[in-house]
C-alpha cells in the first residue's frame, strides 16, 4: 500500500473546502474590480469588504485596521519598512527591536534598514529553548525605540512568547509592538486587544487558505508609509488592484481555523505529545528542539546525534512521509539555520534538525507509522556514517 502523509503544515497548509467554496465565484462571475462603480465592481468591494469584517472580528480589531497584502513576507515588510520611513519623515525614532529568531522576513528587513538606511538596531538573544528575556527587552528600549518586532511562535522550533507580557512592556514606554503571527492561527488566540499588539503579520496558506494572500494588522493611530505606492488601495496603505477570490478565501479560511481551534489544537497536541514520548525513547541520543510546553500544538521538531537530516528526509519521502528540517539549509556542510544557532545550538548538531508539523488530515494511524518508520531510518544512517 503506498502511504502518503503529510507532515509539513508549518511549510504550507491545502486549502480547505470552505475557503475554496467560498473563493470560486470571484474567478468567474465576481470578477469585477472591487475599484469599479457599476454592479461588477460592487460586488467584489462586498466580497472583500466583508472579508475585512470576518478577519478583523477573529482578531477582535477594526475592519479599517486590516491591510490585504500578498503574503506574511510583504505584511512584515510593510509593517518594518512603513514604520521605520514614517519615523524618519516625521524624525521621531530611529531604533529598531527583532528578536534572533524572527523570519528572515522580519531579520533581513531590519538588518537591511540598519546596514544601508542608517538605523539603529538591537537584536535581542533567546535561550536554549527559544525564548526572550523580558527583562532584555525592557533594557533595550530606548526612548528612540520607533518599533518592537518578536513573532508570536517559531516556526522552525515551534517557541510561543510570552507575548501580551512583552507588549505592556513596550506599552509602557508608548512603542509599537509589531508581531509576525504566521505560524499562530488555528493554535493560538489572535485577539489584538488580549495580546496588546499594535501590528501583526499572517499568511493565508499557512491555514488552509490560498496561497499568495496575507494581512497586516495595524491598530487605528499608528502611522505607517507605504511600501508599495500607487493607485489609493487598502485606504493608501498598499497600492495595487486587490486579489479579492484570495482575500475571501483567507477570511473564509481564518474564521474555520478559529471555530475548529479548541478542539483541534487539542486534539494535534495529543497526537505530537505521541511524538514526543515515543521518539526519544525509540532513538537514543536525541533531544527535543524549542521549548517542551510552550510551543504550537501541532509542532514536533528534534535534533538527533550524528547524523545529517537531508538523509532522514529523503527516506521519509521513500516511504510517503513529507517533513522537513524546518529550515532552508539541512547540511553541516551549509551555514546552520540562525534561529537554532541562537538557541545555542552547535552547526553539528543543528545540521541533524527534523521539524513534522502535523495537521487536519494527520491521524493516530499516521503517527504510528512514523514511529514504526523514523527510528530505524535514523538508526541505519548512523551506522552508514560510521556511528
Ligand atoms: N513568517 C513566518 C514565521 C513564516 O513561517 C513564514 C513562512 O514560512 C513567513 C513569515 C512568510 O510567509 P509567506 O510565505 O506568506 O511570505
Amino acid at each position: 500500500m503506498n502511504r502518503s502523509i503529510y507532515l509539513d503544515h508549518s511549510a504550507t497548509t491545502p486549502v480547505s473546502e470552505t475557503a475554496l467554496a467560498a473563493m470560486l465565484p470571484y474567478f468567474s462571475e465576481i470578477y469585477g474590480n472591487a475599484s469599479g462603480i457599476y454592479a461588477q465592481g460592487r460586488r467584489a468591494k462586498e466580497g472583500l469588504e466583508n472579508a475585512r469584517l470576518i478577519v478583523a472580528d477573529v482578531l477582535n480589531a477594526q475592519p479599517g485596521e486590516i491591510i490585504f497584502t500578498s503574503c506574511g513576507s510583504e505584511s512584515d515588510n510593510l509593517v518594518l519598512r512603513g514604520a521605520a520611513w514614517q519615523a524618519r519623515r516625521s524624525g521621531k525614532g530611529r531604533h529598531l527591536i527583532v528578536s534572533a529568531i524572527e523570519h528572515k522576513a522580519v531579520l533581513d528587513t531590519a538588518h537591511q534598514l540598519a546596514d544601508f538606511f542608517d538605523f539603529d538596531l538591537t537584536v535581542l538573544p533567546v535561550d536554549g529553548q527559544g525564548l526572550i528575556d523580558p527583562d532584555d527587552l525592557r533594557a533595550a528600549l530606548r526612548a528612540d525605540t520607533l518599533l518592537v518586532s518578536i513573532m508570536t511562535a517559531n516556526n522552525e522550533i515551534g517557541t510561543v512568547q510570552p507575548i501580551a507580557e512583552l507588549t505592556a512592556i513596550a506599552r509602557e514606554h508608548g512603542i509599537p509592538f509589531h508581531s509576525d503571527a504566521v505560524q499562530a492561527p488555528g493554535h493560538l488566540s489572535l485577539d489584538v486587544e488580549t495580546s496588546g499588539l499594535d501590528a501583526l503579520a499572517l499568511s493565508g496558506h499557512k491555514f488552509y487558505g490560498p496561497k499568495g494572500v496575507g494581512v497586516a494588522y495595524v491598530r487605528g493611530g499608528t502611522t505607517l508609509m507605504p511600501m508599495q505606492t500607487g493607485g489609493g488601495h487598502e485606504r493608501k496603505r498598499r497600492a495595487g488592484t486587490e486579489n479579492v477570490a484570495g482575500i475571501v478565501g483567507l477570511a473564509a479560511a481564518l474564521a474555520e481555523a478559529e471555530t475548529l481551534r479548541p478542539a483541534e489544537s487539542t486534539r494535534l497536541a495529543t497526537l505530537r505529545n505521541r511524538l514526543f514520548d515515543a521518539i526519544p525513547a525509540l532513538v537514543p541520543d536525541t533531544r527535543i528542539s524549542g521549548h517542551p510546553q510552550q510551543r504550537l500544538s501541532h509542532h514536533a521538531s528534534f535534533l538527533f546525534a550524528g547524523i545529517e537530516i537531508q538523509g532522514v528526509l529523503m527516506g521519509l519521502d521513500m516511504v510517503g512521509i513529507a517533513a522537513s528540517s524546518g529550515s532552508a539549509c539541512t547540511s553541516a556542510a551549509q551555514a546552520p539555520s540562525h534561529i537554532l544557532v541562537a538557541a545555542g545550538i552547535d552547526p553539528i548538531a543543528a545540521a541533524g534538525h527534523l521539524r513534522l508539523t502535523l495537521g487536519r488530515s494527520t491521524t493516530d494511524e499516521d503517527i504510528d507509522y512514523v514511529l514504526e518508520t523514523l527510528p530505524p531510518l535514523v538508526h541505519r544512517l548512523r551506522q552508514f556514517s560510521g556511528r
